[in-house]
């Protein structure tokens, strides 16, 4: 049996289980793929203290950091169903059953993608998904952002003040971003936005994105944009389908915390994507996993 047992091997539950073990708690960490996110990520320029380093690279350094300490990691492990009775129990895919006094849930989340021709080819060599990540690498160039919402929106009003111009492709007839959102990036001279638009095809040049090919959903008349980058902004989505009964989660799937990371079951914490944080990023997910580890150990000290 556990102490703490955290659920996800991302930046978030590699440091729950470093501040866990640090407090001498028996814990355990189970994982689908340790890294999470992290080691699909090629350049990372804003963890803090790092000038740049890549997804890889700082997952063997998590890796090798959670090594440092008596956690019992278990990569390769699904946990597919959660539930209370004295203990804390978590069940696996393959059948096994783990039991802990609290858990640290943060199995993150991952982008909706386009699903289209030449996204997949040039995923970090001109597509991307983080505008807060990736935008300084397309500075005086000319990008798109793909969905027309708030997070699409508050996209292409950030990149506008960086690059040199911005095509927003929204699928449906209106935008769904708040008017104050959508009034201001139409303000802004270097933003255009086309609705009714479906992308077709990222296009590139073997190496990096050369543009996009849209149709017209009005006409069905094929369009090509020449861009150097393409920001995917159709949604992120928490990995809490599994959840659903078990913690109480907001109307997006994002694991309700209050500001210990304690979620609507006493004893289960969570952290990192998953949770409705507002903002998705490394070291945000790190320091929730630390804020969700001291929770749990709080918790265990008066239980
Ligand atoms: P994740 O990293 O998503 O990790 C989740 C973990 O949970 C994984 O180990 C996963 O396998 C596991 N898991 C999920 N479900 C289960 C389950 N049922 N059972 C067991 N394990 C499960 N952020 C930055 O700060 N800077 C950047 O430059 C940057 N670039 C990015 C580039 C890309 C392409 C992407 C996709 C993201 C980028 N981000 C960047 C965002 C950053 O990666 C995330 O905010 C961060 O990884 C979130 O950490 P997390 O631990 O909450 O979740």
């Amino acid at each position: 049996d556990f102490d703490v047992l955290v659920v996800g091997g991302g930046p978030a539950g590699a440091a729950a289980s470093i501040y866990a073990a640090r407090k001498g708690l028996n814990t355990g960490i189970v994982a689908e793929r340790f890294g999470g996110q992290v080691a699909d990520t090629v350049g990372i320029e804003n963890f803090i203290s790092v000038q740049y380093t890549e997804g890889p690279k700082l997952v063997n350094s998590l890796e090798a950091h959670v090594r440092e300490y008596n956690v019992d990691i278990m990569n390769n492990q699904r946990a597919v169903k959660l539930s209370k009775a004295d203990k804390i129990q978590l069940e696996l895919q393959n059948g096994a059953v783990l039991k802990s006094k609290t858990l640290i849930l943060s199995p993150g989340a991952r982008w909706r993608e386009m699903n289209v021709p030449g996204e997949q080819e040039y995923r970090g060599k001109g597509v991307a998904y983080c505008p807060h990540c990736d935008g300084p690498l397309f500075k005086g160039k000319k990008v798109a952002v793909i969905g027309g919402g708030n997070s699409g929106i508050e996209a292409a009003i950030d990149l506008a003040g960086i690059v040199e111009h911005v095509t927003v492709l929204e699928f449906a007839a209106e935008l769904r971003a708040d008017a104050v959102l959508v009034k201001k990036a139409n303000s802004m001279v270097n933003i255009t936005i086309i609705t009714e638009a479906q992308s077709t095809e990222v296009t590139g040049d073997g190496t990096r994105v050369t543009g996009i090919n849209y149709t017209d959903r009005k006409t069905g008349d094929a369009h090509h944009i020449e861009l150097a980058g393409i920001f995917v902004q159709i949604g992120l989505v928490p990995n809490t389908e599994w959840l659903r009964g078990a913690v109480e989660l907001s109307p997006r799937g994002e694991i309700i915390v209050d500001e210990r990371g304690q979620t609507s079951v006493p004893g289960v914490f969570a952290a990192g994507d998953a949770t409705t944080a507002p903002y998705k990023q490394i070291i945000i997910a790190m320091g929730s996993g630390a804020n969700a580890a001291l929770g749990a150990f709080d918790y265990m000290i008066r239980h």
